[in-house]
């Protein structure tokens, strides 16, 4: 969908701050903290502060546009789009770096668990950390 549509869809006014945020997250293949949005649309001549780039993630991630995402090795909040479909990531503990696990290795987990215990389940959270290949070799 295109980006115009999906505000339009939530009932969000169209601006250009929100659509050039919505640009970086649909750019980058992992979540970003708010900081590097700035620095992306920095890059796009979009000159926004970080309480207004703040503000308007907050506004769409009440819509469900935008999905907040935290990691427990790091006090920051991270936004992506909200695709419905989740994620995991491998974390690298030196440099930060994100790689996103194509598939969920707790799918069937979560599904047998649920029949087992008659749950209601709605998620679950994974993280996975380490060091990268470059961090490795410059230890
Ligand atoms: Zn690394
Ligand atoms: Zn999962």
């Amino acid at each position: 969908m295109e980006i115009k549509n999906i505000l339009k869809d939530k009932g969000l006014k169209i601006t250009k701050k929100r659509t050039g945020i919505l640009k970086v997250l649909e750019k980058v293949e992992h979540p970003v903290d708010v900081l590097e949005i700035k620095d992306k649309l920095n890059e796009n001549d979009i000159e926004i502060n970080l309480s207004t780039i703040y503000r308007a993630l907050e506004n769409m991630s009440e819509v469900g546009i935008v999905k907040k995402v935290n990691f427990s090795d790091d006090a920051r909040i991270f936004f992506e789009l909200d695709k419905n479909v989740h994620h995991h990531y491998l974390h690298c503990l030196k440099c930060k770096a994100l790689v996103m696990i194509d598939s969920c290795p707790l799918k069937d987990y979560q599904k047998n668990l649920a029949k087992k215990t008659n749950y209601n389940l709605v998620g679950h959270n994974l993280d996975i950390y380490g060091y990268c290949p470059k961090c490795q070799e410059k230890k």
